[in-house]
């Protein structure tokens, strides 16, 4: 059996670690011709951290990520409103990691270059569609730099890791039109400066409508300063088309977090010095209801586009990418394993995408936000109760399927 990767991100480098563990060859196509960092942050949650350590690639994401060991919610005054411990702080058998993207995929890629040797990882290759018959698919690619056609690459099936905008998905699914916007940009940086709170605390403060904030440190540098992760979210009524790349400007956001200067993170100050800034909106779409096509199926922002919120996206790429090996090792017939692979998958995915719209874990803050009229309170627990704090939390968790219980049930 050989299998065709198309996209070379967090979902097809690891469903390349996956495969190989189980005996399957592959290799992956990408479009881009050489991989530069995005910088950017990403949270691993141990639901997925699990699947990588059992990779065998612990020691690695453990050098190069800040192991969180709180996640707070403050209002846009400054006040905390709830913390609890994360990762092995709250009970998990394995950490929550906060990376620089650039980190994240380093760590990956060298595994499956130096597992499945140099030329499994092939790049400048931009997938253009697939055909197949019932004995394998073709690949087709165009050269990136040139536009030119390349040689099509024979495999018995083909898994479209290709990301947000795929083309995989597209050549299934023609009709979809444009993603579905939330009203919502995000302007995401990095400055490095001294650790704030636990110096390992993954942080939102403010709710939607005056100005979010995420924050949390993704690197540790040896003079104790640390490079800190941003992401501001406004409400905004248009949108342009979502490119990792695209860059964003100070002023259009910062009059949101002007005033937020604390006595655990000056936020101005935070903004002001960022290496840089980007801009993203808030994007997802519509749950589908077919990933698999015979002998070629979607993983990934391919399968399931979310929006980035509750640091889910990248995980259930690591899911799909474990259940889609085991099911290809176990069941001799590719369509019916693509098939199964669909059934259990999607559903759960789907889910997913839909409580992001409605009732991410910054739901906590949202629900502060309106008993108290956007206004400082004196006392919490005349607003609400510990309880109900609690409440909301553990939901998101159950349907991200990472609360303690289903992830620790695993062995270690
Ligand atoms: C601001 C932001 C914050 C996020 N934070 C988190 C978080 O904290 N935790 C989390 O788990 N997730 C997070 N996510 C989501 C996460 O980044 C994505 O879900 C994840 O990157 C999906 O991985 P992927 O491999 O499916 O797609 P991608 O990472 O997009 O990779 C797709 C790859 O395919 C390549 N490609 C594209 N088209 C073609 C083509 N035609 N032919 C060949 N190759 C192609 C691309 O170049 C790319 O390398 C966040 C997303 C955003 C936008």
């Amino acid at each position: 059996m050989h299998v065709a990767i198309i996209g070379g991100g967090i979902g097809g480098l690891v469903t390349a670690l996956y495969l190989h563990r189980e005996g399957i060859g592959c290799r992956i196509y990408e479009s881009v011709p050489e991989f530069k960092p995005l910088g950017v942050g990403i949270n691993l949650f141990p639901h997925a951290i699990r699947r990588l350590y059992e990779l065998g690639l612990g020691d690695g994401l453990a050098a190069v990520g800040v192991e969180a060991n709180e996640f707070t919610w403050f209002n846009q005054h400054g006040q905390l409103i709830y913390s609890e411990p994360c990762g092995r702080h709250a009970g998990y058998n394995w950490p929550h990691f906060s990376f620089h993207r650039a980190d994240l995929h380093s760590v990956l890629l060298a595994a499956v270059k130096h597992r499945l040797g140099d030329d499994a990882v092939v790049l400048g290759h931009k997938c253009s569609g697939v055909d197949q018959d019932e004995r394998g698919v073709k690949v087709k690619f165009t050269d990136t730099a040139s536009g030119a056609p390349l040689p099509a690459a024979a495999a018995d099936v083909a898994i479209g890791c290709d990301g947000f905008h795929s083309a995989v998905r597209r050549q299934f699914h023609p009709d979809e039109g444009p993603a579905q916007f939330g009203g919502i940009n995000l302007w995401r940086g990095v400055t490095r400066g001294k650790p704030f709170l636990t110096g390992a605390s993954v942080t939102r403060c403010g709710p939607l409508k005056d100005g979010k904030l995420v924050v949390y440190a993704v690197r540790n540098h040896d003079d104790g300063t640390q490079t800190i992760n941003w992401a501001a979210e406004v409400q905004k009524g248009s949108w342009t088309e979502n490119d990792w790349n695209k860059h964003g400007r100070l002023e259009d956001f910062i009059g949101y977090f002007e005033r937020r200067r604390f006595d655990w993170l000056d936020i101005p100050d935070l903004l002001q010095r960022s290496e840089f800034v980007l801009e993203y909106p808030m994007v997802d779409r519509d749950p589908v209801d077919r990933w698999s096509f015979g002998r070629v199926t979607l993983l990934g922002d391919a399968a399931h586009p979310m929006y980035p919120r509750g640091g889910n996206g990248g995980a259930q790429s690591i899911l799909d990418a474990e259940l889609i090996s085991g099911l290809l090792k176990k069941i001799p017939d590719p369509v019916a394993a693509l098939k199964a692979y669909e059934a259990d998958r999607l559903p759960k995915t789907a889910k997913i995408v839909l409580t992001n719209r409605s009732t991410p874990p910054d739901t906590i803050i949202e629900t502060v936000e309106e008993l108290t009229g956007g206004k400082p309170f004196k006392r919490l627990e005349d607003v609400i109760s510990r309880e109900k704090l609690v409440q909301i939390s553990e939901s998101y968790k159950q349907v991200a399927a990472w609360d303690i219980a289903s992830v620790n049930r695993a062995a270690v």
